[in-house]
């Protein structure tokens, strides 16, 4: 066989068996693969810009949904938002692979993935922070080695230690009542915070979300919220001590659908760290104050983990393939688990759609809220619970409801305009609702006292 056909041979299985290519991509590179995607999947996808960073880059989105640009009531929005630390690169290349894929795969007609596209409207932010990016992708090319170098952004600040601390209120408000969600930012919020947290915030508080990850590196675990510790023991020079969510055991299963369906996450040892399962509370690994994750939580409907992916923060670009592979399955079923527990339409009696309704479920403290277009979705474990939805001016409705472990269940409101003179006054925007339930205590099991007596490395933040 001539050199010239077994080249072209060559060429034509590459193109069959890897139309993706491996390789880290840098600012400019990023942005052209995300409009290639969009230009190989118009009616799909969209990219959009949620703001500029310090160096004036633009924090791009990339947008998956058969009516890109606009919310389908009862259709959840969910994310994902890859190298907050710049330093840590997996999250990007991997969104920047899954983009692909699933532009690739929805062409294909892979059932799968159509039912995921149509179903779902799926944000995807690769950088969150592309200045530091440039710092360490030059770093890298220089051969220098520094385990910090590019993580923060250009004004030297670390974005998941940026967000405004609402722990601390709603660890008060638990022992002493009042909200349990959406408590309110400070007023000054903007001036306490960088560039690409504000355009971050803004983001999530003009979409209805309702899961999302955070992708990072220098670890392999599935962290979930509480980061920030509610006791102040220090073990070590850490603080650390299991903090539960009132949504304890749905953010436990999250993180396990993640690490279960990783390549390797879940056997438990990796990075010479051991975590049972693949997962920890964040708290629990070690405290930090005014991370994204529990920010998430505490102001919005958004129910976010973060996901540590690699041990090298910043892996060769041979070992990107198989991270890929690794994680895959993964990323798409962690997609999947925003379809679970209850949604529906809060309405009045007139089919009027109430924006704002609170969603309560007995036994948990963490209400949710109806969005925009009177759509809510409250993610929930199977079992039979009792809800709540409650609105200004409207009597209370109360249904008992058995969720299943398949699709959600379809649960809609119709409230009844207040006649009682004791009508609930109209409470803020940001208030929480009446009637609150106190938190169950988690008692940390066994596992997890292994888990802290065998982390012995107290390396560097992931
Ligand atoms: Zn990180």
């Amino acid at each position: 066989m001539s050199d010239l056909v077994s080249i072209f041979l060559q060429l034509l299985l590459f193109k069959l068996v890897a139309p993706v290519t491996f390789r880290h991509h840098r600012y400019d590179d990023l942005v052209r693969t995300l409009y290639k995607v969009h230009n190989e999947c118009p009616h799909v996808t969209r990219v959009y810009s949620i703001g500029r960073s310090v160096k004036g880059r633009h924090l791009y989105v990339l947008e998956f949904s058969d009516y890109p640009g606009i919310h389908e009531p009862l259709e959840p929005e969910v994310k994902y938002v890859g190298n907050m630390h710049g330093n840590e690169v997996l999250g990007r290349e991997l969104l920047l692979q899954l983009s692909e894929f699933l532009c690739e795969e929805f062409r294909n007609r892979n059932q799968r993935i159509v039912r995921l596209v149509e179903g779902t409207r799926i944000h995807i932010l690769p950088s969150m922070n592309p200045d530091g990016y440039e710092v360490a992708a030059a770093a890298q090319d220089r051969d220098i080695s520094g385990y910090l170098v590019g993580r923060n952004n250009a004004n030297g600040v670390d974005l998941n230690r940026n967000f405004p601390d609402l722990n601390t209120y709603i660890y008060y408000n638990e022992k002493n009542g009042g909200p349990n969600h959406h408590l309110p930012l400070p007023d000054n919020w903007k001036n306490q915070v960088e560039p690409e947290t504000q355009a971050v915030i803004q983001w999530i508080r003009s979409f209805n979300f309702v899961l999302s990850a955070n992708l990072h590196g220098g670890a392999v675990v599935a962290n979930y919220p509480y980061d920030k510790s509610l006791e102040h023991r220090v073990r070590g020079f850490r603080r650390t001590a299991n903090t539960p969510t009132p949504d304890d055991t749905l953010f436990q299963k999250l993180a396990k659908v993640y690490s279960y369906a990783h390549g390797w996450m879940h056997q438990g040892w990796n990075c010479g760290d051991y975590f049972p399962d693949g997962i920890t509370n964040g708290a629990s690994w070690y405290s930090l104050s005014k991370g994204m994750q529990d920010f998430n939580y505490l102001h919005t409907n958004c129910f976010e983990i973060t996901l540590e992916l690699s041990c090298d923060k910043f892996p060769r670009q041979e070992e990107l393939q198989r991270e890929w592979l690794g994680n895959r399955e993964a990323l798409i079923q962690f997609l999947e688990q925003v379809h679970q527990g209850i949604k529906g339409m809060v309405r009045d009696e007139n089919y009027n759609n109430l924006v704002d309704a609170v969603i309560s479920v007995s036994g948990i403290n963490h209400d949710v809220t109806s969005g925009d277009h009177g759509d809510y979705f409250r993610l929930l474990l199977p079992g039979t619970y009792t809800v709540t939805a409650t609105a200004p001016k409207f009597d209370p409705e109360t249904v008992s409801v058995t969720v299943g472990p398949g699709e959600p269940k379809l649960v809609n409101f119709q409230l009844k305009r207040s006649t009682s003179p004791a009508a609930p006054k109209r409470r803020g925007p940001n208030s929480g609702h009446r009637g609150r339930v106190l938190p169950k205590k988690v008692q940390p099991r066994a596992a997890r006292k292994k888990e802290m007596m065998m982390k012995q490395s107290q390396r560097v933040p992931a």
